[in-house]
């Protein structure tokens, strides 16, 4: 049996109906990883979130357009912050802190990462373009999503660092937002040339990592950065 890697979701909702959806990219690039992608629909009772830890090796929080609200991190939203996802945030910061706790390979992409950071008492710019001065570019939108946009610098010895065997990444980028103030769990792996942190880790877990970027949009056309879903998917099937 691969291992079983849940992936968190989010309501669509069109004019007439509400759609459980999460992006193709995440679901190929765990199945080119060698893992069994299952979808998790957002649930608002945690005994059913206990459920779905019961039967999954590894836990892929994703990325989405709501920001994670910042009530949860004790401020209250500026203008720039247009859409939240309360139900959502809930399920996922359960999920992340139970993940955590049973030391359960975690990998959480874009939102995923902020929501990892929250979820463990850490904070977040709510928008990087007005409360952070000297940021660079970080949210092209005309640009395909396999597109390279800026570098990050990887810290020496972290988990990042082995997994792409490098001291430089180019990635894309799609997000305003950035963790500001690091869970005490967690240490900042990569940043932008501009000092916005585009990934972190906890050094005391097997598998727990956030990236800013995303990486299953890249998986195709930049090979390199299936060796990310690789060791996520190889981590989930050693915990098992
Ligand atoms: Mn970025």
């Amino acid at each position: 049996m691969p291992p079983v890697i849940g992936i968190s979701s989010f309501k669509d909702s069109k004019p007439h109906k509400d759609y459980v959806t999460v992006s193709q990219n995440y679901v190929r690039s765990i199945l080119m990883a060698g893992g069994l992608p299952l979808v998790l629909p957002v649930v608002t009772d945690p005994i059913l979130a206990e459920g779905y830890l019961e039967l999954i090796d590894g836990l892929l929080l994703t990325g989405g357009d709501e920001a994670v609200s910042p009530l949860l991190y004790g401020e209250n939203p500026i203008p720039e912050v247009q859409l939240l996802y309360p139900e959502r945030d809930a399920f996922e910061i359960d999920l992340c802190r139970k993940a955590m706790e049973r030391d359960l390979p975690l990998l959480g992409v874009c939102r995923g990462h902020q929501t990892m950071n929250v979820a463990m008492g850490g904070t977040l710019y709510q928008d990087l373009f007005t409360q952070r001065p000297n940021t660079l570019g970080h949210l092209p939108v005309k640009m395909p999503v396999d597109t390279l946009y800026h570098t990050v610098e990887i810290e020496e010895d972290t988990l990042l660092a082995e997994i792409f065997n490098a001291g430089e990444l180019h990635v894309n980028s799609y997000h305003h937002q950035a963790v500001r103030d690091v869970a005490p769990p967690f240490r900042v792996t990569a940043l932008a040339t501009d000092g916005v942190i585009e990934a972190m880790e906890a050094p005391d877990k097997t598998f727990a990592l956030g990236v800013q970027w995303h990486p299953e949009d890249l998986t195709v056309k930049h090979p390199q950065f299936m060796n990310l879903f690789k060791a996520f998917v190889s981590a989930s099937g050693s915990a098992t």
